[in-house]
């Protein structure tokens, strides 16, 4: 019995983590499929999504290659950067409390990119946290767009406000730089995509940029082939890759 028992643990767990490889290199396919098909001169970015998961998972997805990885919050982003090696990619794209920013600026050097870049006051903080801790390559940001209007996202209203937040931080923010804009969307609505677009747009005119120098993150699990036949460069898959959430455990 006892032998069964050990046996059927060790089959339990080999699955759960070529399960995860499986799923990236599904999606990683299907970006390769659809980078062709629409002759992208480079594949879109895959972000692994491991909010919630174990880093043991993390590291499953890593040693088959991935470096690309987002999380949601500062704190798990914070240790899990500290567990994993320091080639990875992290990618902040949760909601940030400006109070956090000099933390998560000090404490994860490989921080490549905070999306979710919605007011002044997180900017300002961000900039801030860059000179306090003498890091020396500028932060790359994303403006993130609230493209749905729902109250339950946050993000800045397409538009004027978009544009107000990349005058500021272009010209009060030294330590900063803009590279694309992101949103979330809401799930099954493809206007999201056209939204964010042009918005990509209204952002590359005030900074004198091409739009094609500005990233678009749009896309996740459910979406991110239309997300790409839009024109995402940058896709944020998580429960595709590492199967469901469960809010439940996080700690
Ligand atoms: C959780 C999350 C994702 C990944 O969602 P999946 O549907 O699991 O792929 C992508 N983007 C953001 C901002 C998220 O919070």
């Amino acid at each position: 019995m006892q032998a069964s028992a050990a046996e059927s643990t060790e089959i339990g767990a080999a699955p759960l983590q070529s399960s995860d490889v499986a799923g990236l290199q599904a999606v990683l396919a299907r970006l390769g499929e659809l980078t062709k098909e629409l002759e992208l001169a480079v594949p879109p970015r895959l972000v692994a999504v491991s909010k919630t998961k174990p880093v043991e998972q993390l590291k499953v997805v890593y040693d088959a290659g991935q470096r690309d990885f987002g999380e949601n919050y500062a704190q798990e982003l914070m240790e899990k950067a500290g567990l994993m090696p320091s080639d990875v990619r992290w990618r902040f794209i949760g909601p940030l409390q400006s109070n956090k920013a000099r933390s998560l600026v000090a404490s994860v050097p490989g921080l490549a990119c905070v999306e979710t870049v919605n007011s002044t006051k997180l900017a300002g903080k961000l900039d801030a946290a860059c000179k306090a801790v003498g890091r020396d390559a500028p932060l790359d940001i994303m403006l993130q767009v609230n493209t749905s209007g729902e109250a339950s996202k946050s993000g800045l209203a397409p538009g004027d406000d978009v544009v107000a937040l990349a005058q500021h931080v272009s010209s009060a923010c030294p330590r900063l730089r803009i590279v694309g804009v992101m949103t979330i969307g809401a799930p099954g609505d493809n206007s999201a995509f056209n939204v964010l677009v042009q918005c990509r747009k209204q952002v590359a005119v005030a900074l004198g940029l091409d739009a094609d120098q500005l990233e678009l993150s749009m896309g996740m699990s459910g979406d991110f082939e239309a997300a790409v036949r839009h024109g995402s460069t940058s896709v944020r898959v998580g429960s595709t890759i590492f199967g469901a959430r469960d809010y439940g455990t996080k700690a």
